[in-house]
């Protein structure tokens, strides 16, 4: 049943994890903005600080999540996973005490339509994340299809504090080289002396510093339910349709609660 193992462990803080985990049967066939079930038993420990959960999980029950991927199709080492512990979730905890070479299931079947599948190359793409919702468009950027010469790409990425900032560095790199790319973080419990954007998503819309335009842009967001609400209401009064499979738009929404 715990078919993959741990190779790698980043803590971007302690309630921030990057895991790589390699299923035993390798890297299965997927599209960036897709996601997998990680799961790990009852009986596994829960890391020191969680809370207690509400309800002790049965011990030999698998306990399963869904998971972004975060690395992209063409790197076939690993998958890579971007998660945040919830301190009284059932499976964050027990996640978050691995340690590399220690095993854990990973869903061989990988499912999900917040992908760029049907959105022309032609089309800027907006990409807004709070959070570990950075995951899916981490996966999109490493991936060399995404970039096409004509398009545009921003990523927004909201946290509440800039040390929660994960990816930076390899964000701000790609734009270098003259890609047509803008990586805008923003962080709204920042300290007074911070120099970055401070707030939430939403000021930067509301404020027009991004105005995207629906016959030219595709937005994607992803993370928090309640800025992604707010995010749809005010991207919908402005023209943009959700998208879904029978109605095709230039909204795509994936929440993660
Ligand atoms: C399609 C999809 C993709 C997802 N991808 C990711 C991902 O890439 N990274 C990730 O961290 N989570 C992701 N999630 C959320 C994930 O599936 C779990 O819900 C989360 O890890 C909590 O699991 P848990 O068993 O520890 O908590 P549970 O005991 O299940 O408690 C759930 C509660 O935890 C809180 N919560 C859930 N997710 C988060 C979060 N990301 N940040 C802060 N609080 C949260 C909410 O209050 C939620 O009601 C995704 C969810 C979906 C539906």
């Amino acid at each position: 049943m715990l078919n993959s193992t741990l190779v790698g462990r980043i803590e971007v803080t302690p309630d921030l994890l990057i895991l790589q985990v390699k299923p035993d049967a390798g890297v299965p066939t997927f599209v960036p903005g897709q996601y997998v079930a990680l799961g790990l038993p009852g009986s596994a420990a829960r890391v020191e600080g969680s809370k207690d959960e509400q309800e002790a999980p049965a011990p030999d029950k698998i306990i399963k999540r869904a998971y972004s991927i975060g690395s992209s199709p063409v790197q076939r080492d690993y998958l890579e996973f971007y998660i945040a512990v919830v301190p009284d979730g059932s499976l964050t905890p027990r996640l978050a005490a691995l340690r590399p070479g220690d095993r854990l299931f990973s869903q061989p079947k990988v499912t999900g339509t917040f992908t760029l599948d049907g959105v022309g190359d032609d089309r800027n793409l907006v990409l807004v994340s709070t959070g570990t919702g950075l995951a899916p468009f981490m996966s999109m950027i490493r991936t060399p299809g995404t970039w096409s010469p004509t398009r545009q790409i921003t990523i927004v990425h909201g946290v509440r504090y800039p040390s929660d900032f994960a990816y930076a560095d390899e964000l701000a790199s790609y734009s270098e080289g003259g890609r047509k790319f803008t990586y805008l973080p923003i962080a709204s419990r920042a300290a007074e002396e911070f120099t970055g954007r401070k707030g939430r998503i939403q000021k930067l819309f509301e404020s027009g510093e991004i105005a995207p335009d629906p016959t030219t842009d595709s937005v994607f967001l992803c993370g928090n339910p309640a800025m992604i609400e707010d995010m749809e209401k005010h991207l919908t009064n402005t023209g943009f349709v959700v998208h879904s499979k029978k109605t095709p738009g230039n909204l795509h929404i994936e929440k993660y609660w």
